[in-house]
C-alpha cells in the first residue's frame, strides 16, 4: 500500500456538508460525482496532499443510509492507494481479511475500488483504490 488516498465521511445532507467543510478547509470541493451502483453522491476536497470524500445516500438501501442509521454521521472508511489492486486483494485474502468485492469495481474519482469487511479489520472499513490510467 502506498498511502492514504482519502478518508470517507458519511453525511446526511451533502449540500449542507459541502458548505460546512468548505468553511472548515477554506476552499470548496473540487469535484462532485454520483456513483449510482453504490447509491451515493460524493464530493471531494483537497486539503494539502490529502483528500476528504463526503458521501450522501441517494436511496434508502444505500450502504451510507444504513451506516448513518446505525452509527450516525462520521468517518465511514479509510481508503488506501495501491498500484495493483488485484494482487493486493489476493494478498489480503491470503492474510485472512474478508474482501467484500473480490472483483474490483469502478468507484468515484476515476478509481478501481474494493472494500474489506470492517469485522476483519478492527471495525474499520478499508477501501483499496487503484487509479484508472487514462
Ligand atoms: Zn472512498
Amino acid at each position: 500500500m502506498n498511502k492514504i488516498e482519502h478518508i470517507g465521511i458519511a453525511v446526511k445532507n451533502l449540500k449542507n456538508s459541502n458548505d460546512l467543510f468548505a468553511k472548515l478547509f477554506g476552499e470548496p470541493y473540487y469535484k462532485t460525482e454520483e456513483v449510482e451502483t453504490e447509491g451515493v453522491n460524493t464530493s471531494f476536497f483537497q486539503v494539502g496532499e490529502n483528500k476528504i470524500e463526503l458521501l450522501e445516500a441517494t436511496k434508502e438501501d444505500s450502504p451510507i443510509a444504513k451506516f448513518i442509521e446505525k452509527k450516525g454521521e462520521g468517518i465511514h472508511h479509510i481508503a488506501f492507494d495501491v498500484d495493483d489492486i488485484v494482487s493486493e486483494i489476493k494478498r489480503l485474502k491470503s492474510e485472512g481479511f474478508i474482501i467484500l468485492n473480490e472483483t474490483p469495481k469502478k468507484g468515484a474519482d476515476n478509481k478501481l475500488v474494493a472494500f474489506l469487511h470492517p469485522k476483519s479489520s478492527n471495525g474499520v472499513l478499508i477501501e483499496l483504490c487503484q487509479e484508472i490510467k487514462k
